[in-house]
C-alpha cells in the first residue's frame, strides 16, 4: 500500500424526466456544480412543453399554444440562466380581447395604475359589458384583499362565484375563460381555493405580475435545446430515450434507479420529475403503499386539444390572440403575428381546455367546428384552409376538481433520497409551466441542503 487513499467516485444525482420540471432542477444543481444524469424516456425533452416539426406544412409547431404571466418568477428565472426570457413576449398592461359570435368584443384594458387598482380600473372600464356587470367583479377584490371569506380547496369556483353574486354576463366574459385557461378545467368543479391562489399571484403584487406572456420560439427553443446544452457543458448528461423502470431502495433509502434496459445507476439522490403514473409504477411495492402516493394515485387528468390552422388569410387582425365568449374553443392565436410573420397566410391556433367531452371526437369532426366557429364568429372575414393538424394531449395537466390540493404529495418524499417534482406537486400553483420550473427549483433546494447537512456533520 502507498498511503494514498482513493476516492471513490462522487456517485450522480439522477433527475428522471426531462421535462420543465426536471431540466429546471438539473439546470439549478449544475449550475452549483453538482455532477447530474437526466433520464428521459423519450427521443426528445420537453414533455409537455414541447415543439415538433410538422412534415405537411414544413412548420414547426408546439404540442400547444402556451401562455405566461409576470408572476412567472420561478419559470423567468429558468430562462434567465439560459439566456432565453426575452424570446417571451409580455404585454405592457393585462389586456385580454373577448369576442361574441357576430364579432362584437368586450374588452378589458388595464391602465397604469398600481396594482389591484389597474384590475379595478380596467373591470370597471371594460368596454361590451353593462354596468351591473362590471360592479359584481369588483366584489372579487373584498376577497383578495380578505374583507371576506377566503374560499378553501373543497369550494367549487361555480359556489364561490355564486357566493360572490358574480352575473352570468361577467361569468362568461371573464370568469369562466380565465377558469378553463388557467385551471384547464370546468368552473363547475374545479377548486375555487386553487383560482384564489392565481388571482393573488397576479394581482396582489405588482402591475407587471398580471401581463400575459406568449413565447415568440418554438416551446423547445425556447426550454430545451438550450438546456440540454447548458447541462453538456457542465459535465451533466441528457439521456434521451433512456426510461426508468424502478427506483431502487435500502435500508438508508434510495440506492439505484433502473433503467428498463437493465442498466443500473447507482445513486442516493434521485429527482422524479414525470408524472404520477409512471413515479407510482417505479416504486418499490411497499413505499407504493404509503399515504402519501395512495393519495398520488388518485389524481386525475384533464384533456387539452389544440388545432393549427393554416389559413388563407387572418379571420381577425387586430389583436394577437382572443377569447370566444359561449364556444367549446376557448381561445384563438395568431402564431403568424406573434412570431412576426404578418400579411401573408395565417398560423391559427384554436385551444380547447379541459376537453375531457371532446377528446374522443373525429380529427374531422374536430375540424368542422373549428371551421363553423370561425364563420361564426367572424361571418365578415371568410377564410380558406390550406393545411392543419390536430393535437390531442388527453394527459395535459392533472384534473384541479376542488379537494384535489391535498391529494399532491410534497417535494419530500417518504422515501429518503426521493424528492418529487413535476407541476402536480404541491407547489400551492395549478399544474402550469411556473409549477413544474417551482416544484424543479425547490427539489434541487432540498438536495442541496441535505448535502449542506451532512457537510456540517461531516459526513
Ligand atoms: C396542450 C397544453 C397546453 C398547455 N398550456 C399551458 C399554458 O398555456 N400555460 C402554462 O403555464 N401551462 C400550460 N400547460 C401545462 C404545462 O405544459 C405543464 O405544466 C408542464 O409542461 C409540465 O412539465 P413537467 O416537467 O412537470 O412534466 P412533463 O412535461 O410531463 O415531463 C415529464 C417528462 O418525464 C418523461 N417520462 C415519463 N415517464 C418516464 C420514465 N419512466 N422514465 C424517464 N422519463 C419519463 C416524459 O417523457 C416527460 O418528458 C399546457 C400543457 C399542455 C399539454
Amino acid at each position: 500500500m502507498d498511503g494514498s487513499t482513493q476516492e471513490r467516485p462522487v456517485p450522480p444525482i439522477v433527475v428522471v424526466g426531462a421535462g420543465l420540471a426536471g431540466l429546471s432542477a438539473a439546470v439549478r444543481l449544475a449550475g452549483t456544480g453538482r455532477k447530474v444524469v437526466v433520464l428521459e424516456a423519450t427521443g426528445a425533452g420537453g414533455g409537455r412543453s414541447r415543439s415538433f416539426q410538422h412534415g405537411p406544412t414544413g412548420l414547426e409547431l408546439d404540442n400547444g399554444q402556451h401562455l405566461m404571466m409576470g408572476c412567472y418568477r420561478e419559470t423567468l428565472a429558468f430562462l434567465r440562466t439560459l439566456g432565453n426570457a426575452g424570446a417571451v413576449s409580455f404585454q405592457r398592461n393585462l389586456a385580454v380581447d373577448m369576442v361574441r359570435p357576430g364579432g362584437a368584443r368586450v374588452r378589458l384594458r388595464c391602465p397604469a395604475l398600481p396594482a389591484p387598482l389597474h384590475l379595478a380600473a380596467g373591470l370597471l372600464g371594460m368596454r361590451g359589458l353593462g354596468v351591473l356587470h362590471k360592479a359584481a367583479a369588483l366584489r372579487v377584490g373584498l376577497v383578495l384583499r380578505g374583507e371576506v371569506e377566503r374560499p378553501d380547496d373543497n369550494e367549487t369556483c361555480d359556489a364561490w362565484l355564486r357566493r360572490l353574486g358574480q352575473t352570468q354576463g361577467i361569468r362568461s366574459a371573464f370568469w369562466d375563460p380565465l377558469i378553463w385557461a388557467v385551471l384547464n378545467d370546468d368552473p363547475l368543479v374545479a377548486s375555487a381555493g386553487m383560482l384564489v391562489a392565481v388571482l393573488e399571484r397576479a394581482f396582489l403584487g405588482t402591475r407587471d405580475d398580471s401581463r400575459l406572456g406568449v413565447p415568440r420560439v418554438p416551446l423547445s427553443r425556447l426550454y430545451v435545446d438550450d438546456a440540454v446544452e447548458y447541462l453538456h457543458q457542465r459535465d451533466s448528461q441528457v439521456r434521451l430515450a433512456s426510461p426508468m423502470r424502478a427506483i431502487e431502495t435500502d435500508a438508508e433509502g434510495v440506492c439505484a434507479v433502473r433503467l428498463r434496459s437493465g442498466e443500473r445507476i447507482e445513486t442516493r439522490t434521485v429527482i422524479s420529475a414525470v408524472p404520477p403514473r409512471p413515479l407510482l409504477d417505479a416504486l418499490p411495492t411497499a413505499a407504493r403503499e404509503h399515504p402519501v402516493f395512495q393519495d398520488a394515485a388518485k389524481l386525475t387528468v384533464s384533456p387539452i386539444i389544440n388545432l393549427w390552422l393554416l389559413l388563407d388569410r387572418a379571420p381577425f387582425v387586430d389583436a394577437p390572440f382572443l377569447g370566444l365568449i359561449g364556444s367549446p374553443i376557448h381561445w384563438l392565436f395568431d402564431r403568424s403575428r406573434i412570431e412576426g410573420h404578418e400579411g401573408g397566410p395565417m398560423l391559427l391556433n384554436c385551444t380547447i381546455s379541459g376537453a375531457r367531452g371532446m377528446v374522443d371526437d373525429r380529427p374531422e369532426t374536430l375540424l368542422e367546428l373549428a371551421k363553423g366557429e370561425l364563420r361564426r364568429f367572424f361571418p365578415d372575414r371568410p377564410v380558406e384552409l390550406r393545411g392543419h393538424k390536430i393535437i390531442k394531449e388527453r394527459r395535459a395537466t392533472i384534473g384541479h376538481a376542488a379537494g384535489t390540493q391535498q391529494l399532491r404529495p410534497p417535494t419530500r418524499s417518504p422515501v429518503p433520497g426521493l424528492l418529487l417534482a413535476g407541476d402536480w406537486v404541491r407547489t400551492g400553483l395549478p399544474a402550469t409551466i411556473e409549477s413544474a420550473c417551482q416544484s424543479g427549483h425547490d427539489a434541487a433546494a432540498a438536495v442541496l441542503e441535505d448535502a449542506a447537512r451532512m457537510h456540517a456533520f461531516g459526513v
